[in-house]
């Protein structure tokens, strides 16, 4: 491993975990973290999540899963160049999708509103309870008993009426200060794989098109170098060269952009990085550019008529499950009437929040329609 940069969070300046265990013998403490981050059951969910696809539309669109290892790839190469924690990064990324319900952003609105009166739900936080909590593995503690900086890079938002409930994690939100550079990164780099793997899927799935895509300035500016070097060049390979370029570039521009925010402060610890503003950011163009392309996103795939009558599907669905299970709690699995514990309606969005799509697709039948049990 390169030499660690001396603001990068280390094993020596870790606030470790929340109950103490012996340090590992043939691996890292943050590598430890991310290996029980891959052995955990919400992990291996992330394949039958959706991303902005349901899961059965096709095979070949992002699920969480995948974008989730997009997220580790791209992290792990900013975080190499700017001699941060590599293994750290790659854990936050891995996990930070842990939370997310069936349905993508339109199962979290719905689960989010079902919960109202009973203190919301929040995909973020809900990652951080599938590693403090939810996750039953260990004989001695419930959760991952990860490390202190991949929880507080898991938890990246979260409102000021929540942290005091969070204790350490939630400490920065009422002190205005900022997680690790490995913590940003992995934040930055999600944004990065989501942006582009939409523009890949949002081709693939036919939704949008390469015509109004040439109307955005960052997707355009690297199409025509690519048909500049390559006039022949058409379909997937036109699209896989644009967008790798797209990638390419903002890696760069954040690379260099951190680096200067680095340089100016010249942080010499953890704690200086806490204390400044974000260092890992992009430059105003990129950004702009950026916006732009989120923007056109949001217009014209995650708001398309056709993504949107799944969306619509998708809210009854969880709606109707959540409001069948509040009725009538003894419909739910045995275990979760259990760990009803921790109030009824908690315990039930803990049960939907876990479910795949499919999941949820199939208890919703079984639990209303007459001919399925
Ligand atoms: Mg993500």
């Amino acid at each position: 491993m390169t030499e660690l940069a001396p603001y990068a969070v280390s094993e020596r300046n870790s606030r470790l975990r929340r109950i103490p265990e012996a340090p590992p013998n043939s691996r890292s403490e943050f590598q430890r973290d991310r290996d029980r981050i891959i052995h955990s059951t919400a992990f291996r969910r992330l394949e039958y999540k959706t991303q902005v696809f349901v899961n059965h539309e096709g095979d070949l669109f992002r699920t969480r899963l995948t974008h989730s290892l997009e997220v580790a790839q791209i992290g792990r190469s900013i975080a190499h160049n700017l001699k941060l924690n590599e293994n750290l990064v790659e854990a936050i990324a891995l996990a930070h999708d842990l939370g997310h319900t069936p349905f993508g952003h339109a199962g979290q609105d719905a689960l989010n509103a079902c919960m109202e009166e009973y203190g919301g739900f929040e995909h973020n936080l809900q990652s951080l309870r599938v590693v403090d909590l939810l996750e039953e593995c260990y004989a001695e503690f419930d959760g991952l008993n990860l490390c202190f900086e991949t929880r507080e890079g898991i938890l990246k938002h979260c409102s000021p009426l929540r942290a005091p409930a969070l204790g350490d994690v939630g400490e920065r939100f009422l002190q205005g200060r900022r997680p690790s550079l490995e913590a940003q990164i992995a934040n930055l780099a999600d944004e990065i794989a989501y942006n582009n793997h939409d523009v890949d899927d949002g081709l693939r799935s036919g939704l949008i098109t390469l015509e109004q895509l040439s109307e955005i300035s960052i997707f355009a500016r690297h199409m025509d170098k690519v048909r500049s070097l390559y006039p022949a060049l058409a379909g997937r390979r036109l699209v896989y060269e644009t967008v790798r370029r797209m990638i390419n570039t903002l890696v760069t521009d954040l690379l260099d952009r951190s680096r200067e925010n680095i340089a100016a402060v010249a942080p010499d610890s953890l704690d200086a990085v806490r204390a400044a503003p974000a260092l890992a950011g992009f430059s105003p163009e990129i950004q702009r550019e950026q916006q732009e392309l989120k923007q056109f996103l949001r217009t014209h795939l995650y708001q398309h008529y056709r993504v949107a009558r799944m969306t619509s599907k998708a809210q009854r669905i969880i709606r109707e499950l959540f409001r069948g299970f509040l009725e009538n709690p003894r419909l739910l699995p045995p275990q979760y009437q259990e760990k009803a514990g921790s109030g009824k309606p908690r315990a039930i969005s803990d049960y939907i929040a876990g479910m795949t799509d499919r999941y949820a697709i199939r208890e919703h039948r079984r639990l209303f329609a007459v001919e399925e049990t």
